[in-house]
């Protein structure tokens, strides 16, 4: 999964591109929901999120590291319902 980090500022455009809703609103800033991020494995070549971010500020997240099967696993939960 990716994560936005401190260096956000909430432009609002990530959101909306998210094709499995893990993008929200937090406290302060967007954050991902590792759960549901699956570095858009399953729907699109690139992280969208990351395509549109002007600022760069989605890396991997180092606590919710993948493999390409990991994510492709939770894709297919995701579609599954979960
Ligand atoms: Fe959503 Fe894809 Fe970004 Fe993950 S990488 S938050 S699935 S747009
Ligand atoms: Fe934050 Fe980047 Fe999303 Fe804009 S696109 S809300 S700067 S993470």
């Amino acid at each position: 999964a990716l994560w936005i980090t401190d260096e956000c500022i909430n432009c609002d455009v990530c959101e909306p591109e998210c094709p499995n809703q893990a993008i929200s609103m937090g406290d302060e800033r967007y954050e991902i929901d590792p759960r549901r991020c699956t570095e858009c494995v399953g729907h699109f070549d690139e992280p969208q999120c990351v395509q549109v971010c002007p600022v760069e500020c989605i890396p991997v997240n180092p606590e919710h590291v993948e493999t390409r099967e990991q994510l492709r696993l939770k894709f297919q939960a995701l579609q599954a319902g979960g």
